[in-house]
This record gives structure tokens, sequence and C-alpha cells, in this order.
């Protein structure tokens, strides 16, 4: 039952997601109007907005106008629903689902929003800094790797949340400066902008809520993705390798699968790999 709600919630959610995706970068509210068909303007009827449904029912077309709509549509919704188990399935159904739930769907929104302008809108990574500095004093979770760091290194208090607050401001910072520095280090190699501030503005939103180690882990899957995907990408598309990629589409990507596995990725690198060789 729990999981059916994490689901179909996560569905639901990322309906209104496909809204934000589309209407933040124009300016418009995301409130109202209410969904209407891009091409012909009439109103989309409750029954024809349900999600993913209707776009299987509709055969992927408008009512009125049998103008094609986007497989995209239906596909963030499917996302939103996988990330919204995954996550049950990590977190169960509590605070804490709803605290990562609610970063990876503003995750998804940037993703989407960077691959169709290369803009990282500074409402959703402002906020996003201090919500999750706040959520994350919140959680004050003890079991965090940023805080483990902390008392490893000799950080003693007794206030969970001061520890929490200190992680999280370090991963503000050190989370957007370190790929501050990535950004400095391409523009002098190459002479092209890499990215713009947003992404810097992203991380520093990431290391809020998730601190400095997993902060730097998703800088470092995300360029990973970037390098090889992109790359890929250009190639097979005949781009130029001047081509603008989507850097926060992948940071984005890489953000969402940190939190479901970075802590257990860290642990097994640790005893693993670095242990053994002590
Ligand atoms: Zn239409």
């Amino acid at each position: 039952m729990a999981l059916a709600i994490a689901v179909v919630f996560g569905v639901v959610i990322g309906s209104f997601l496909n809204v934000v995706i589309r209407r933040l970068p124009e300016g418009n509210s995301i409130i109202r109007p209410r969904s209407h068909c891009p091409n012909c303007k009439r109103l989309i009827r409750w029954y024809d907005n349900v999600p993913i449904l209707s776009y299987f029912l509709l055969g992927g077309r408008c009512r009125q106008c049998n103008r094609k709509i986007s497989i995209r549509y239906p596909l963030v919704e499917a996302l939103s629903g996988i990330v919204g188990l995954l996550m049950y399935d990590k977190f169960g159904l509590g605070i804490e689902w709803v605290i990562f739930f609610s970063f990876s769907a503003a995750l998804i929104v940037l993703a989407f929003i960077d691959l169709d302008h290369r803009i990282l809108p500074d409402p959703i990574t402002l906020n996003g800094i201090w919500v999750g500095i706040l959520a994350s004093v919140y959680l004050a979770q003890p079991s965090s790797l940023a805080v483990r760091l902390l008392r490893t290194i000799g950080l003693e208090t007794t206030n969970s949340r001061v520890i929490a607050l200190t992680a999280s401001l370090l991963g503000v910072f050190i989370g957007g400066g370190l790929l501050w520095g990535v950004g400095e280090a391409y523009f002098r190699l190459r002479g092209i902008e890499g990215m713009g501030f947003g992404d810097v503005k992203m991380m520093a939103m990431v290391g809020a809520l998730l601190g400095a180690p997993l902060a730097l882990l998703t800088i470092l899957i995300g360029s990973l993705l970037g390098v090889v995907i992109g790359l890929l990408y250009i190639r097979v598309a005949g781009k130029s390798r001047q081509y603008e990629l989507p850097f926060g589409t992948f940071l984005a990507a890489a953000g969402i699968v940190v939190v479901l596995y970075g802590d257990e990725f860290i642990n097994w690198y640790i005893d693993r790999i670095i242990q053994p060789s002590l």
C-alpha cells in the first residue's frame, strides 16, 4: 500500500513537473491557466489529463486538433514514478522520502530545462540551497557521510544539529566551489565556456542537502556521464566539437543516482579499496 502511494504520488508530481519544465523558463505562472494544448490552445479535459494513461488512450495525439503530443510528457511522469519507488525502497514512506523525493524532483526539472534551454533557473537552485540547508539541519542524520567525516577529523560537539549545519554549509561551498574550479580549468584548457554559473549554484544546492563528499561524487559521475554520452552524441549527431552540452542535465542525473546509491558506493569503496591497501 505504502509502495503504491509512493509510485502514484511520484507519477502525479511528474505531471506537475512537466508543467514547471515548460512554463518556468517562459516566465509563465505554473499554477494558472490550466493545461492546454500548445497547438490549438484549447483546455485539456481532466479525463484527458491523467498521467501516463491518457497519453496512450489518446494514441499520443490531442483529442481536439489531432496534433502529436510529445512522448516526453509520459516519460517524465514515468521517471518521476520510478524515482518515487526507488526512494521508497531506500527511505520508506516518511519525512525522508518527502525531502529526498522533492530534491530529486527539483533535479528532474533542472535536467530538462537545461536540456531545452541551457539554463538552470535561479528560483530552483537558489531556493534549493536554503531549503537544502534547513532540511539537512532538520534531518541531522548521524549516519550521513559528511557528518561522520567531520567527527573523524575532530569536530566534537554533542549537538547533532550544529554538526549537520556545518556539514551542510561546507557542502554548499565545496560543492559549488569545486564545480567553479572545474569550469575555470575547462575554460583555460579549451578557451570556451564549458558551463555557466547556474551549474555552480546547482552544485551548491546538491552540497547543501548531501554534504561535500556526496557533492564531489556527483560532480565525478556527472562529468563522466557528460564526457561519455556527450562526446558520443556529438559523434553520432555530427555536431561540432564546440557544441554546448547540457552539463546540468548530467549533474542532475548523477545527483539522483548519488542520493540512492552514493553512501553505499563510498562505504564499499572505503572497505574494499582503501582499507585493504593500508
Ligand atoms: Zn490541440
